[in-house]
Order: C-alpha cells, then sequence, then structure tokens
C-alpha cells in the first residue's frame, strides 16, 4: 500500500530528523517524523542523563576546529544555525540555558525530557505528524519500504530526509543497519567516538577502585595534553579526558600507553619538596596521600605503575603515571560515532547527489566532534540544513525552470 498523502518523510526522531522536521513544517509543508522505536528521541534522552550538553559558547573559529577533517562542510551550515540559534530555539521551548564554567551550555533542567516533551508539543501544533515502530528497510524504486506492525507498506512522499543516526547504543534506536541500505553510497566505516577504553587493570586495583572518579587531572598522548576528569571502570578507562583524546588513541591502533598528571596544578619542583619530608612509619600509601594529595584512586595508579616495574622516582610518576590502553571499547558503547555518508555523497544542501529528493542529517554523516555540546550543535544545524534544502528542493520541482 503506498500513501501519498505525506508530503515530506522525516526518518530517524533524534535531534537532527526533529530539527529537519519543525524546518519544514514551519513553512506549512506536511511532514511525517518515522521511526523505527515506540517513542523519539531516545537518545536525546540518554543524552539529558549526566546533564544535556547543548552547545558550547566558544568563539566560532575556535569551536568549528573541533569538527576535524569536516569543519569545511559544516561550518557554512553552523553558521546558517549557530551556537546562538540553538540557544534561543532551546529557550523558545520554555528551557532557559546557563554556560557552565567550561564554557559549555546548558539547560537549566540540565534533563532533556522537559526539552523534548516540549519540542514535540510544538511539532504537534505545526501539524506533524509520527509513525511508531516502522523500520526502514530501504527502496523499492523510488518508494521507501518499511517494517511495521501491521506488515510491509511503502511510502512515495516528494522528498525524504534520512537521520538515521549513528550506531552506538543501538537499543537506543540508531544501529547503523541503514549502511546496507544506502547501496552505491561511498561512506566511511562507521567507528567509535568519545569512547572509553580498555585498561589491563590489576584484579586488586579493579576490585578497589571500579567506579572511582579521577578527578582535577591531565591526559597526555602524542604531544596533547587535556584537563579534566576521568573514571576508573572495571575493564578500563572513560569519561571527559578520555573521549577528548579518544580520536588519536583510536586512530593509534593497537596498544598505547597515556600518561595521567596526577596533580596538574603543582609543578615538578613544588610536588618534589612536598614529597622530600621524610616519610617515617607511614605507609606508601599515607604518605602519597598525604605528601602529595592524592585521592587513594590516584595512589592506587602509582602502585600499579610500580607493579608493573616502572622507576620508583615517585615525583615523576605521579606528575606522568602511564597507563596501557589495550584498545577501544566497542561503538555500542560510544557516546557517538565517527564515519558514515561521505561528503562527496551530499550537495552544500545536504541533497543525496545519486538520489535526488533525499537529504541526510545528523551522526548519519561522516563527521566526528569531542563532547562538549559540539555533538547536538551539529546534529542540530545539518537537520535545520537538510530541512531548508528540502524546500528548496519542492520549490524548483514546483517552478522548473
Ligand atoms: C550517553 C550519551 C550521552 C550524550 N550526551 C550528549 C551531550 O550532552 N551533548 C551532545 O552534544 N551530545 C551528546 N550525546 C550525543 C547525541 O545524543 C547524539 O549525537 C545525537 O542524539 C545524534 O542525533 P541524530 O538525530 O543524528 O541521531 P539519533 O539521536 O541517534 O536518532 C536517530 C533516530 O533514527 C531512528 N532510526 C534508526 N534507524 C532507523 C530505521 N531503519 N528506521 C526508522 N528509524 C530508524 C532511531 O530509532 C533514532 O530515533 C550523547 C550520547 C550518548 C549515548
Amino acid at each position: 500500500m503506498t500513501h501519498a498523502e505525506t508530503t515530506v518523510a522525516v526518518i530517524g526522531g533524534g535531534p537532527a530528523g526533529l530539527m529537519a522536521a519543525e524546518t519544514i513544517a514551519r513553512a506549512g509543508v506536511s511532514v511525517t517524523v518515522i521511526d523505527r522505536m515506540p517513542s523519539l528521541g531516545r537518545k536525546l534522552l540518554m543524552a539529558g542523563r549526566g546533564g544535556l550538553n547543548l552547545t558550547h559558547s566558544e568563539p566560532v573559529p575556535a569551536f568549528f576546529a573541533n569538527y576535524g577533517s569536516a569543519r569545511d562542510r559544516l561550518a557554512p551550515l553552523l553558521e546558517a544555525f549557530s551556537p546562538a540559534a540553538a540557544i534561543a530555539w532551546c529557550e523558545g521551548l520554555g528551557q532557559p540555558t546557563f554556560v557552565g564554567s567550561s564554557g559549555r551550555v546548558f539547560p537549566v533542567a540540565m534533563k532533556a525530557s522537559p526539552l523534548l516533551r516540549a519540542w514535540l508539543g510544538r511539532l504537534g501544533t505545526l501539524g506533524v505528524v509520527s509513525r511508531l515502530r516502522w523500520c526502514w528497510l530501504g527502496w523499492d524504486g523510488d518508494a521507501l519500504r518499511f517494517a511495521t506492525p501491521d506488515g510491509e507498506r511503502t511510502l512515495a512522499p516528494a522528498a525524504t530526509v534520512l537521520a538515521l543516526g549513528g550506531a552506538s547504543w543501538p537499543k537506543l534506536g540508531s544501529d547503523g543497519a541503514w549502511v546496507s541500505r544506502l547501496t552505491g553510497i561511498a561512506m566511511a566505516p562507521l567507528r567509535p567516538a568519545n569512547m572509553g577504553f580498555v585498561v589491563p587493570w590489576s584484579e586488586r586495583f579493579r576490585q578497589k577502585f571500579a567506579g572511582e572518579p579521577l578527578k582535577r587531572i591531565a591526559l597526555t598522548f602524542a604531544g596533547r595534553t587535556v584537563r579534566g576528569e576521568a573514571v576508573a571502570t572495571r575493564d578500563g578507562i572513560e569519561g571527559g579526558a578520555v573521549y577528548a583524546l579518544s580520536a588519536p588513541l583510536r586512530d593509534a591502533l593497537g596498544e598505547v600507553v597515556v600518561h595521567i598528571d596526577l596533580r596538574p596544578d603543582l609543578s615538578h619542583a613544588a610536588l618534589a619538596v612536598r614529597l622530600a619530608r621524610p616519610r617515617g612509619s607511614a605507609s606508601l600509601s599515607t604518605f602519597l596521600r598525604k605528601a602529595a594529595g592524592l585521592a587513594p584512586v590516584g595512589v592506587g595508579l602509582v602502585q600499579e605503575a610500580l607493579h608493573g616495574g616502572a622507576s620508583d622516582d615517585l615525583c615523576s610518576l605521579i606528575k606522568a603515571v602511564p597507563v596501557r590502553l589495550l584498545g577501544a571499547k566497542p561503538l555500542e558503547r560510544a557516546i557517538s560515532t565517527a564515519g558514515g555518508v561521505a561528503w562527496d555523497e551530499v550537495d552544500a544542501r545536504l541533497m543525496l547527489r545519486r538520489r535526488p529528493g533525499v537529504f541526510v542529517a545528523g551522526e548519519m554523516l561522516d563527521w566526528e566532534a569531542p563532547t562538549g555540546g559540539y555533538l547536538l550543535q551539529a546534529c542540530l544545524s545539518t537537520g535545520s540544513a537538510a530541512g531548508a534544502g528540502v524546500l528548496a528542493w519542492l520549490d524548483e520541482q514546483s517552478c522548473p525552470t
């Protein structure tokens, strides 16, 4: 059965797809948002669990630099729907924002649920309808094929936006199955981005410190140092500072060693003075806690290194304790996905060159960025661009030159 009533199908109801739908519906064009899950925006809700980092307040050149090799392709889209526009949009949905000490921008509510609720309400007012539990299977000629609870259906809209996400956290909906459905379209392999790494902790360390935060540390790899926090997990390490270096760590392939400065606020010389105090009968652990001000998990890291054969120069160890990473955690557990539809496959308005009338937005495109609000910002900006692209395309179709 083919439904002709919908003018535009947006497949994927995450932030990119919903922003495309909003842009199109605002122009009075009928839009149906289609998603394989029973509700929309599940990953957005998950993103709000640890504090929804909407965007970043840093000035534009520094902001753009976070998108690496996709920077030049994304820059015009980020200019068209800028961080300021994202903040205004969020506030327009009744969710005031604030700038955190790191320059990151959050809704005051911190959670995504009030924002998503207000957004879906607005979309409803604009006439956007949704089809849930409809899984896109690919094309049958020019028609879109779906598996639905009522069997297989096809749709033949005038334009389509694909906003199917990456492949992390597949139970939230985006499973990357679209890769095999976009036959003939060049793409970079999907890989984990902003993910943890596996560390061969000793049993003793694992039992004592799994789940412990490493606060105010600096992580160094390949000449790049990032200050922030991390968490020791049962089988590895994750958290903001690790994510910030995750792309070069992943690209280094195989086993690598990172160095953690456990007291980045103290110079080597200042720390050496503290460690020159007589230790007396104190255990190494007590001494390190008292003289160097290390948290127990920091002491544990130093002890892991000593057991692993590191030199017993405590000052140098505290300033650069080596941690061996065996490899990246799998894509399913990553915050985001690198890779996706190659930029050369889409035009400036994000329409597939080989499938006119089909637009791509969000994490499906080949870009990656660190955490810090850059992910949602790019999803909103590409969603807005794809929506504007659809409107321009429909205009061209109705009055061809
Ligand atoms: C734990 C966690 C925390 C995060 N925190 C932040 C943060 O604070 N700030 C930030 O900027 N980013 C954060 N992110 C990343 C952010 O959530 C994603 O970058 C963003 O949701 C991607 O948006 P999207 O619209 O491209 O895809 P998604 O949000 O993944 O949406 C894609 C949609 O497509 C649907 N779909 C997929 N395949 C099909 C199909 N075949 N048929 C029909 N529907 C389909 C899915 O069900 C899904 O609803 C976080 C991510 C995680 C996992």
